[in-house]
């Protein structure tokens, strides 16, 4: 089982106009052929230039896109809606696809109104920022914390049981969301500082805070998330985070948010194809069986069984 949490595939394949049958990117249906039961996140990534209307036309752009991807390759991929629905496509042979939205702080700014609708249209997971600041939230380089309307943001967001992201957010929003979230939130593509020093990265109590309230975190395979110096990044740094998540109680909450088609990776890990290498070196690298297929897919599809219902 392969359950990743984030990529940036549909939002580069529709500037690109690619597809997601074959491409030259890190993620294709062929290039992920070969995983047994694999669920890929797909996210439509809004940048932070965009506001209200601006904003809303990107978005349904690329959500047409994404579902013209689905209609034309109906047999071999299908968007999990529903908890059942990922079994359900995996006892089809078919891979799975989950939607979701980064950066979509200026958009709910603009109208709450889209957490209704993203939800119908199968959303399920959003973060409210990039890495800038906009009228919700700021973005990790960035310093303010979460606005009055934020804040209703992340209650609109959970009572349409969208759970929010907190990938990208500085640290004053983090504690912000400890503040106002009463369901789990995630970080799909986050490391650790502790490791590796970058702001994206969480600080060991906010993966501890992440863990309490019942999330996940997906390790990200960024080569600057992974090694301070960059170009040393490699499979060794994904188990110095792993290891130190395990002994920061993450057992049950490690998963993977490989930063598909969004980041510079490693070599050896650098397309879907190789989610196989990964458990594999893991396992390799001395962790039990049972943790390796937790980290790969068991612990983020055991959330989903938890939240979406
Ligand atoms: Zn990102």
């Amino acid at each position: 089982m392969y359950v990743d949490l984030h990529s940036d595939t549909i939002t580069v394949l529709n500037r690109n106009h690619g597809q997601l049958a074959r491409n030259d990117l890190m993620i294709s249906l062929e290039k992920g052929a070969a995983l047994k039961d694999w669920a890929q996140t797909y996210a439509i990534f809004i940048p932070d230039t965009l506001h209200g209307k601006e904003a809303a036309a990107f978005y349904d752009d690329n959500l047409g896109f994404f579902q013209i991807q689905m209609q034309e390759n109906t047999g071999r991929v299908s968007q999990a809606k529903l908890f059942g629905d990922v079994a359900e496509t995996w006892a089809k042979g078919e891979a799975a696809a989950i939607l979701a939205v980064e950066g979509g702080g200026s958009l709910l700014a603009w109208d709450m109104d889209q957490v209704e609708k993203m939800s119908g249209a199968g959303v399920k997971f959003i973060s409210l920022t990039w890495n800038g600041k906009n009228e919700l939230a700021s973005g990790n380089e960035t310093q303010e914390g979460l606005s009055e309307l934020g804040r209703e943001a992340v209650a609109e967001l959970e009572r349409w049981n969208i759970t929010l992201d907190v990938s990208h957010l500085n640290d004053k929003g983090f504690d912000d969301v400890v503040h106002t979230a009463k369901k789990p939130f995630i970080a799909t593509h986050s490391n650790l500082r502790s490791v590796c020093g970058h702001k994206r990265n969480l600080t060991d109590d906010q993966f501890k805070e992440i863990a309490r309230r019942g999330g996940i975190v997906g390790i990200n395979f960024c080569k600057s998330f992974l090694n301070g110096d960059r170009d040393k990044a490699g499979f060794p740094d994904l188990l110095r985070h792993i290891e130190r998540m395990l002994s920061l109680g993450g057992e049950n909450v490690i998963a993977i948010g490989s930063d598909f088609d969004g980041t510079t990776v490693p070599d050896g890990m650098g397309s879907v194809e190789n989610l196989a290498d990964v458990g594999n070196y893991l396992l390799r690298a001395g962790l039990g069986e049972t943790q390796v297929e937790k980290i790969m897919g068991g612990n983020a599809y055991e959330f989903l069984r938890r939240t979406w219902g």
